[in-house]
């Protein structure tokens, strides 16, 4: 899986500062270095909506289809993901389950072929794409685009960056982190990976 950051607001952290410093009007307070300061303490209040005022969008590419469907289920996150009906998956890839024992390996690789085959077949019986893909698994690739505020960010990350979360979209989870934390710390340097 690779997750790039396609956008981050700029100068995030200060837009931030502006919004939240209105509902004190504490603008004279504003200098070169307060707004990560003043960060921390709205997040500790857990005066969290000035966060909402600052956004990053994300490419991911090559998770699974099983990791997607977890990761839309995030409403305050909009999303433009490759679609099944419209792009063919006759060649699909597909993402191997970390646990999956060396001497099964093959066989894991074995039971994809027949799953390609199985959607060609299909297809060539007349089903449309929107069809055949009802015999695709959920190790099939995808491509997903996804934009959220940074309060949203924390939350997403809280959850899936947890141990009780699934491993693809912990390492997900954490990726969007390290991100994070390099581009705003002040908004994101309280989390930690699990
Ligand atoms: C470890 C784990 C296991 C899970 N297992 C399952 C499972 O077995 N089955 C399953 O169906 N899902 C499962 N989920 C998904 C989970 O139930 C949520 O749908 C998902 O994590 C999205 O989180 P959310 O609803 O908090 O946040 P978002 O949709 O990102 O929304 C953010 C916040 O906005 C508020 N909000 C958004 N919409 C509403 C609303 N309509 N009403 C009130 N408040 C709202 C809430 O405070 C919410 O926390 C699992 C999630 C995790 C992390």
């Amino acid at each position: 899986m690779t997750v790039e950051l396609l956008a981050i607001s700029p100068e995030a952290e200060k837009i931030i500062e502006q919004a939240g410093r209105t509902c004190y009007m504490s603008f004279e307070r504003i200098g070169a270095n307060s707004a990560s300061e003043f960060i921390q303490r709205l997040i500790k209040m857990g005066h969290d909506s000035p966060l909402e005022h600052a956004c990053a969008t994300f490419r991911i590419k090559g998770c699974s289809r099983a990791m997607t469907h977890q990761l839309v289920r995030h409403r305050l996150m909009s999303v433009s993901q490759q679609s099944q009906r419209y792009v063919s998956e006759e060649q699909f890839s597909y993402v191997v389950p970390e646990k999956i024992p060396q001497q099964y390996l093959e066989d894991y690789h074995n039971d994809m072929r027949t799953i390609q085959a199985m959607y060609v077949k299909w297809q060539e019986r007349g089903l449309k794409r929107e069809d055949a893909r009802f015999v695709l698994p959920n190790a099939c690739c995808s491509e997903i685009v996804v934009t959220a505020n940074f309060r949203e960010w924390r939350h997403i990350i809280k959850l899936r960056a947890s141990k009780k979360a699934q491993w693809e979209i912990r390492n997900f989870a954490n990726t969007v982190l390290e991100i994070l934390k390099e581009k705003a710390p002040a908004c994101f340097s309280d989390l930690s990976p699990e």
